[in-house]
Order: C-alpha cells, then sequence, then structure tokens
C-alpha cells in the first residue's frame, strides 16, 4: 500500500477517509486532450440521431415522454436559494450561479441511467431489428412497440449488473421493448429498487457481494447463453456515448437561459461518480461542445473515491478502493462502485479537471438543505454534485487551482456553476421520509 500512496500526495488522505479537492495533473487544453481519444463528436451525434429516431417508440411505450415527445430530457434550474443556504449553512463562497441540472427527474428511470442504459438498450434493439431485416433507419421506430415485434425481441434476453439505478433504467426499457431481462444486484442495491423491477416482470438475482462480483456474475452468465447480450457498465462504450448526449442538450437548454460559456464565463460542473460511465460520458460530451472553457470535477463518497485512486495512481481498473485500505462502503449506493472503469478513466484522463470527496452524513445535510431552500428531492448518491461548489473556494487547494489556470474572481462572478443531480424522481415516500431523518 505504501508505494500506491507516494504515486500522489493527496492519496494519503484519501486512505485517511478525509474529505478532500484533488486537481487532475494530466489535464491537457482540449486542442491536444481530444485527439487521441478514440471516439469523437461524430460518435455523439450519432447516438443523438438514433435517440430521435427511438423518439416515436419511446412516446409509444412511456406516455409519460409525450410532452417532449419521446425524447428523455431533464431540465436546467437555477438555485438561488440553495446557493444561499450553502452559503449560511456550510460557509461556501459560492460566486457566479448556481444551477441544478435534473437528471434526478429524468423520465421512465429517475436518474442519470436513462440517458446511457435506455441508450444503450435501443442501440441493441435496432441492431437485432436491422439483421433481421425487419427495421430500416427511415422507418417510423414506432412499429418496434408492435406485438408481431415484441414477439421477436421476447426470444432475447438483456443481462445486467448494477447497485440499483442501472438495473432500474435497464430492466425497465428493456421489459417495454419485449426482452427477458435479468438483473444481477450487488449487496448495495436497496429493496425498493428490486421491488419495482420486479414488479415489470424483471427477474432480480441478489448477491452478498459487491458490485464488481454481480457484474462478473452477470457476465459469466449472459456470456454462456447465445441469446443473451450483456450490458457491460466497466467497458461499454455505447452507455458512455447515450451519456455524451447530455452536453448537446445542455447546450441548448444553456443558450435558451442566455447563460454563455466562454473565456470571460467559465461553466464549473460537478458529477458524481460510481464506476464513471455516467459522469464520464457527460464529461467527454461537455469537452467537446465547450472546450477549455468547462471545467468538470467527479464527486464520490470518502470511503469509496474509486476513480480518484484510478486516476491519481494512474492504474484505474488495476486499483480497487480496498488496496489503499478503504471499505468502499457508503450510503450512496448509486456510487458504491469499489473499482473505476479502465476503459473511462483512460478516456478521460486529458479531460478531468479534478474531484471532490464527500463524508456520507453530509449527503443527507445537503438533501434536507435542498429540500429547505428549494423544495426539490434527490437520492443521497446525487447530493454529492454540491460538494464541488461548495468545497472549490473553500479548501486552499481549491483557490490556488483558480489562480493556476487563470479563473480569476471576476471570471469566477461570471461563471455557472452546475450541480449534476443524478437520481432521486422513483424514491418512494415512505424511503423519502426515513432520509428525511439520517444524521439529523
Ligand atoms: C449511477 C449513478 C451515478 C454514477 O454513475 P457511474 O456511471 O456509476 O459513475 C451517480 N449518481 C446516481 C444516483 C447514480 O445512479
Amino acid at each position: 500500500m505504501k508505494h500506491l500512496l507516494e504515486k500522489d500526495p493527496v492519496l494519503s488522505r484519501v486512505a485517511a477517509a478525509e474529505e478532500v479537492l484533488w486537481f487532475n495533473p494530466k489535464l491537457q487544453p482540449v486542442s491536444s486532450g481530444l485527439q487521441e481519444l478514440p471516439l469523437g463528436m461524430e460518435d455523439i451525434r450519432d447516438a443523438e440521431a438514433r435517440l430521435a429516431r427511438f423518439a416515436p417508440f419511446i412516446e409509444a411505450c412511456f406516455p409519460e415522454t409525450a410532452p417532449r415527445k419521446g425524447l428523455i430530457e431533464s431540465p436546467l434550474t437555477p438555485i438561488p436559494a440553495m446557493q444561499e443556504l450553502l452559503e449560511e449553512r456550510f460557509d461556501a463562497v459560492i460566486p457566479g450561479k448556481l444551477l441544478l441540472k435534473l437528471d434526478s427527474h429524468l423520465a421512465i428511470a429517475g436518474s442519470v441511467k436513462a440517458r446511457g442504459g435506455i441508450y444503450e438498450v435501443l442501440k441493441h434493439t435496432e441492431d437485432l431489428a436491422m439483421e433481421a431485416g425487419l427495421l430500416k433507419e427511415t422507418d417510423n421506430y414506432a412499429k418496434l412497440a408492435t406485438p408481431e415485434m415484441r414477439e421477436f425481441f421476447s426470444k432475447y434476453t438483456v443481462q445486467v449488473g448494477s447497485t440499483g439505478n442501472l438495473g432500474m433504467s435497464i430492466g425497465i426499457a428493456s421489459a417495454a421493448v419485449g426482452y427477458k431481462v435479468i438483473v444481477h444486484m450487488s449487496v448495495d442495491a436497496k429493496q425498493w429498487k428490486k421491488d419495482l423491477l420486479r414488479s415489470h416482470g424483471v427477474q432480480v438475482i441478489e448477491y452478498e457481494a459487491d458490485y464488481g462480483e454481480a457484474v462478473k456474475q452477470g457476465r459469466a452468465q449472459s456470456d454462456a447463453d447465445p441469446m443473451s447480450y450483456f450490458v457491460d457498465d466497466e467497458n461499454s462504450r455505447n452507455l458512455f456515448l447515450g451519456y455524451a448526449v447530455a452536453a448537446l442538450r445542455l447546450q441548448a437548454q444553456l443558450k435558451e437561459q442566455g447563460i454563455a460559456v466562454d473565456a470571460d464565463h467559465p461553466l464549473l460542473v460537478t458529477i458524481p461518480c460510481g464506476v464513471g460511465g455516467a459522469p464520464g460520458g457527460v464529461t467527454f460530451g461537455l469537452k467537446q461542445v465547450f472546450g477549455d472553457n468547462v471545467h468538470v470535477l467527479f464527486s464520490e463518497p470518502v470511503q469509496c473515491p474509486s476513480m480518484l485512486v484510478g486516476m491519481a495512481t494512474g492504474l484505474h481498473s488495476q486499483v480497487c478502493v480496498q488496496d489503499v485500505g478503504l471499505t468502499g462502503m457508503t450510503e450512496a449506493d448509486g456510487l458504491a462502485c469499489a473499482r473505476p472503469s479502465g476503459f473511462v478513466g483512460k478516456v478521460i484522463e486529458p479531460l478531468l479537471a479534478g474531484e471532490v470527496t464527500i463524508a456520507d452524513p453530509k449527503l443527507y445535510h445537503f438533501m434536507r438543505a435542498l429540500l429547505e431552500s428549494e423544495n426539490i428531492f434527490l437520492e443521497p448518491s446525487a447530493c454529492a454534485s454540491f460538494q464541488g461548489a461548495v468545497e472549490l473556494l473553500q479548501q486552499p487547494a481549491g483557490k490556488e487551482w483558480c489562480e493556476t489556470i487563470g479563473l480569476t474572481a471576476e471570471k469566477l462572478a461570471n461563471s455557472a456553476h452546475i450541480a449534476w443531480a443524478t437520481g432521486g424522481a422513483l424514491v418512494p415516500a415512505d424511503i423519502r421520509a426515513a432520509y428525511e431523518k439520517m444524521y439529523l
């Protein structure tokens, strides 16, 4: 362990489960940072076009998406009362405008997983239907919702390993298409998420083990069945691209709201991170769209900062949080991934500004603060998104970093900081009431 901790000065504090703020020494300007990546803007546009083709199908299966004509998208909203409360109660200094990206309220899955997870199921669906000669790109994809097509898809199985939300997104979307679905749930998964999936006819297999083991078991079972497709959260390029489309949508929303992003108006974004797919995909998209004017921080629990450990050691998926003496245990089930995605870590190495970590009780303090100030409910994992704005100018490392990269007081005053709210809308009332009383 000692040799691991020597790889970056932050790691001894990470190993002591302190709340840290770390900046990525491998960050590059986009002119070089985006150059060598295996994916580009054309891949994001391709994913965006596929989602547009599927919109009539989504609208047919999920009437809740009718107001947006089958596009799954969430509001971006200023949260001035929360900003004030964070400054008052948590001694934060937040210049500029604090905004919330409400992926917590995305249709169908109630979490950011409605982006990547549903996209991957749709991509697989298109592949199968086209291979079988049942679909052309120019067709109205609503035809995929007919009984004959459901019959076709019912011969196939989709499987996934999950701590909860990915399973809900893949499970609900796959069941809607007509697939047999098996979700392999890790020990962290909340009971209500398993119950909800079973009510959609999804087979849920529960493990006493962590997320990594659930993925391994799911992958093995799926590989043994030629009719089964495995959604590989640790390595999936499709999931990643589904998440990346968020950046194009955000660009339009910022424009609509008259919020500039340029050299004098920097955009800061904090995204809660588990295995890395969701925040990594969003980051990749944001850097493609906003270039060097966007600065993305990931936020992870102090006992499970897997992406931070992977990035700061440079070992990515070759290291897990237990290797630096942490437990990997956290109330934030959406972030409880002890080993980061190697694929994502390598792609975002030149793009990610840095990371913050957060102690579990604070997730609940932020949750109550948001309810009190804005009457918006987020699940605990999603509340990690406030830690970036709260810590950036509170910790000396943050102030120093701002100076180093030229984020002057004037620019910060013109900035927008987006807390990316990754989940919450599907939390049942009784669970929510229990959350509201935690760590009081
Ligand atoms: C999945 C999830 C994340 C993080 O996504 P990863 O792809 O695991 O990094 C964050 N918040 C919530 C609520 C999630 O469900």
